[in-house]
């Protein structure tokens, strides 16, 4: 039987390719796509280091039934466009939230405690000429969970192992959750000294994160970004940084990755990682075999296993 031809936009990890190499015919964008070529693919896989997939690549795939998504953020995906081309979209959910709340945790920890300027401290031999100088404590801080979705809940729980209290901002208040609810980003702000960010990207969330809502965080604040660079004002959280509107921020996403803006470089009040999130072996090799599961499955069946809400009617 011949395989399904399946086109990698981006190039994953030898755990990945592997296996989709074992299962498809796989055509490399990278090594180029003649017409002939480009008429025959049935499936997409991708992830955001592919950057923006638009309509005028779907036009480029005549026979495109599926784009796989390895992450479960498809903000890089114009998902209208799909849906309008009855194209179907995945994404990898459930795989990742426990990998990504443990990071989440991990930034918010170094972030107030400072763990990363006092490792740098000890390695630059400055121990032996004085003490690391105390830092802020999570002890008594109020933090909100701006999203608090899979990855948020599984934040949540984690912060309640912390014994700090916890109140979250989503569009609508959820049933059987006792964080109190915020009915904006302003107002929840107000309310907390750290904003945790795990909401989607996309035009809905750019720029929700503004100079009002930091300055709502106040001197102690800390902000923490997890989700996507795009929520966040990043020329306002500059200036929060460097004047002390907040106190500090850590943050695993930016708006142009992997360009992170030499001022944010520059600011020792900012704990900064390259988009690290899910990025353990054992997370990514569950991410890669759900792209394929889900492409398998379509080919398969007609139905994806992890379809995203707007192309879910597509299932057959
Ligand atoms: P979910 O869809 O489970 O949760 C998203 C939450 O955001 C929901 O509670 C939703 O609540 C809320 N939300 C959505 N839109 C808005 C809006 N416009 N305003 C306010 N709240 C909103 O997503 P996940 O928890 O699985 O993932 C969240 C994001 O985390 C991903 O989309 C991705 O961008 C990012 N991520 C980052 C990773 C990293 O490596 N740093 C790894 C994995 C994910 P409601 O519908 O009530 O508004």
């Amino acid at each position: 039987m011949t395989k399904p031809a399946v086109l990698a936009a981006a190039s994953f990890p030898p755990f990945t390719m592997q296996p989709l190499e074992a299962a498809f015919a796989v055509h490399r964008l990278w090594d180029g796509l003649d017409d002939t070529a480009a008429g025959s693919i049935r499936a997409l896989a991708t992830n955001t280091l592919f950057g923006r997939l638009g309509a005028e690549v779907m036009d480029r795939l005549p026979a495109l039934e599926i784009i796989a998504n390895f992450g479960v953020g498809y903000d890089n995906i114009d998902v209208a466009a799909a849906a309008a081309r009855g194209v179907m979209v995945t994404n990898t959910p459930g795989v990742l939230d426990e990998e990504v709340a443990d990071l989440t945790l991990g930034l918010l920890l170094s972030t107030i405690r400072r763990l990363p300027q006092a490792e740098r401290h000890l390695r630059a031999g400055l121990w032996e000429q004085g003490a690391f100088p105390l830092s802020p404590t999570l002890r008594g801080r109020r933090i909100g969970i701006l999203g608090l979705g899979a990855i948020g809940k599984a934040v949540a729980r984690r912060l309640e192992g912390f014994g700090v209290d916890i109140a979250y901002h989503g569009r609508t208040r959820q049933e059987g959750v006792a964080y109190p609810w915020y009915p904006t980003v302003l107002a929840l702000a107000e309310a907390v000294d750290v904003l945790v960010v795990v909401v989607p990207g996309g035009a809905a969330t750019a720029g929700l994160v503004d100079a009002a809502v930091l300055r709502a965080l106040g001197p102690q604040g800390v902000l923490i970004n997890v989700s996507r660079g795009s929520v966040v004002d990043e020329a306002a959280l500059i200036a929060a940084l460097q004047d002390g509107t907040i106190l500090a921020a850590g943050l695993d996403v930016f708006a142009r990755e992997p360009h992170v803006p030499a001022d944010l470089v520059a600011q020792d009040n900012a704990v900064l990682l390259p988009h690290v999130g899910s990025g353990s072996v054992a997370t990514r090799t569950a991410m890669g075999q759900l792209m394929i599961d889900n492409l398998s499955a379509w080919f398969a069946t007609g139905r994806a296993l992890t379809p995203v809400a707007e192309t879910r009617h597509l299932q057959r």
